[in-house]
């Protein structure tokens, strides 16, 4: 049977150690601020922007979110992220997706000054990171994905990783951080058109998947011992449960921890580092704001 890859422990250790470094700031006077732009009442982006704001609340950041109507123009929301951009209080900018579709997402987020973007999406920092430089913002999955992986004691040297999804803001980034020197990995990406998938997912030392799509992953797809990291969030309808509906990832979880050596459960696997991610890389501006602000 797996071990469960407990993500909403690992997320409370490293929240623990961060409070430290914002107690730092604010001594120096200074308050990390994170302004999320939410654009619309789509419901799960709703409850995925609450958790990231109260998150930052609860050490000690200061949380925002600005509601703008799914009608929004593009210069006024240009206008808001503009605004953001020059405010000294914010360290940290996010415009939750996905957009209605008369926004160009692209646009949006090369709109936001890369010295803001701690998600990561800019295109300046998805180059830095490619290239490996420090400075770079991650995104805020793959760097969860491999801090997890760090802390859990699970080696990628040598190990053959397979992604499932080839997404710009999971799978991308991860596959150039795994098969950078340091993790070592030999990564394997598959998304669409890959034919016969379980073929590729049943070389997997380390399977990664990050779809959306329930019980893609079924437990003949996969090797003895893998390790498993589903980053997949589907919400299905669940008529016993208060709000009628569950999350589900992209996993058959139950059968697949049958042959797992380890799995992330969905919730409380990748969702919350993601969200502890966020914290890091804000804490990550505010402190290069004070590095650049000293003489
Ligand atoms: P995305 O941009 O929609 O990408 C999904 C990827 O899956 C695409 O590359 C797509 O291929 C591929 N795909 C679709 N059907 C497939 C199939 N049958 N076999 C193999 N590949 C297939 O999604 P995303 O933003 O990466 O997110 C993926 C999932 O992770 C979603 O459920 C999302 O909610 C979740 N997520 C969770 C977190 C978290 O913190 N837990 C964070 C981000 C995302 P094509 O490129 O060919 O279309």
């Amino acid at each position: 049977m797996a071990r469960n890859i407990d993500g909403t422990e690992l997320s409370r250790v490293m929240r623990a150690e961060m409070a430290q470094q914002v107690a730092e700031l604010h001594a120096a006077g200074v308050t990390p601020g994170l302004s999320v732009v939410l654009v619309g009442n789509n419901p799960a982006s709703q409850a995925y922007v609450a958790s990231k704001t109260r998150a930052c609340e609860a050490l000690g950041m200061k949380g925002q979110t600005l509601n703008l109507p799914e009608d929004v123009s593009k210069e006024e929301l240009f206008a808001v992220i503009d605004r953001l951009n020059s405010d000294a209080t914010v360290h940290g900018i996010l415009v939750q997706l996905p957009l209605p579709s008369h926004l160009p997402y692209k646009a949006v987020l090369e709109h936001i000054h890369p010295d803001k973007d701690v998600d990561g999406f800019h295109p300046q920092n998805a180059g830095l990171a490619f290239v490996g430089d420090p400075r770079a913002f991650i995104p805020c999955t793959p760097a969860g994905i491999l801090e997890m992986l760090r802390r859990e004691n699970i080696p990628t040297r040598g190990k053959h990783v397979v992604i499932v999804g080839r997404s710009l803001i999971v799978s991308k980034p991860l596959a150039s951080l795994l098969m950078a020197p340091g993790p070592d990995a030999t990564v394997t990406i598959t998304h669409r058109h890959t034919p016969d998938l379980a073929s590729f997912t049943r070389q997997a030392d380390i399977l990664i998947v990050a779809v959306g799509k329930q019980n893609l992953i079924t437990a003949d797809m996969v090797k003895p011992g893998v390790v498993v990291i589903d980053v997949g969030q589907n919400r299905v309808e669940d008529p016993g449960s208060a709000r009628g509906f569950k999350m589900v990832g992209d996993v058959d979880f139950d059968a697949v921890s049958q042959v797992a050596e380890a799995i992330t459960p969905v919730p409380g696997g990748v969702g919350p580092m993601t969200i502890t991610m966020l914290l890091a890389n804000t804490l990550q501006a505010a402190r290069a704001r004070v590095t650049r602000s000293q003489p």
